[in-house]
């Protein structure tokens, strides 16, 4: 009875823990904002879900954060964040790309934490994963994509010392995979250490 209990409250937490006057609101879109201005199909955003996470953020203060992300992906990524907020694994921000007007660039430039964003693989024509809301990037800035000759955004680096930073021993690493997703980090071309997808 009791763990059926405590399973309830786990469940409800989420919810629970957003009241908390002390976390700090990076963002509070609805689901029609934070698609507004959308450049794509619209039988996509019947997909897509937007969702609120809750991360300790660089300045070690818990922020609420919000992720659109494909609606058969959003119970991974509530678990994902669930569990990076315990082991207080730093995360700079989380807010839909809509603030930053569908620039990537710019997100990433941010060190903005996303999902969801209708566009091109970078320097492509090929449709992205984050096109259909299958693919999350972590605090990108930290984790850029590593190619032979360069790194991109190229005024990243990537120092696997640093706090926030994504390796092939991360916790985040395991955990993902452990739901079915892949990693950037362990592609061959290039290493982009911010990248999770589950394209099924
Ligand atoms: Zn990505």
């Amino acid at each position: 009875m009791l763990s059926i209990l405590f399973l309830l409250i786990m469940i409800n937490s989420n919810n629970y823990n957003i009241q908390n006057k002390d976390v700090i609101v990076d963002c509070n879109y609805t689901f029609k904002e934070a698609i507004e201005n959308l450049n794509s199909p619209n039988e996509l955003s019947s997909d897509l879900k937007l969702i609120t996470v809750l991360y300790y953020s660089f300045d070690d203060k818990l922020h609420k954060g919000q992720i659109v992300i494909h609606k058969d992906l959003a119970k991974d990524a509530i678990n994902i964040f669930e569990i990076i907020k315990e082991k207080k694994f730093k995360i700079a921000k989380v807010i839909p790309i809509v603030f930053y007007n569908w620039s990537d660039d710019k997100s990433m430039l941010d060190n903005n934490t996303s999902a969801f964003n209708y566009r091109f693989i970078a320097g492509t024509k090929k449709l992205s994963n984050h096109a259909t809301g299958r693919a999350i990037d972590i605090n990108p800035l930290l984790n850029p994509q590593v190619f032979k000759d360069r790194v991109y955004p190229s005024t990243a680096k990537y120092d696997p010392k640093k706090e926030g930073t994504i390796t092939v021993n991360s916790f985040i690493v395991k955990e993902f995979k452990k739901m079915g997703w892949d990693w950037g980090g362990d592609w061959k071309s290039s290493k982009d250490y911010q990248h999770f997808e589950k394209l099924k």
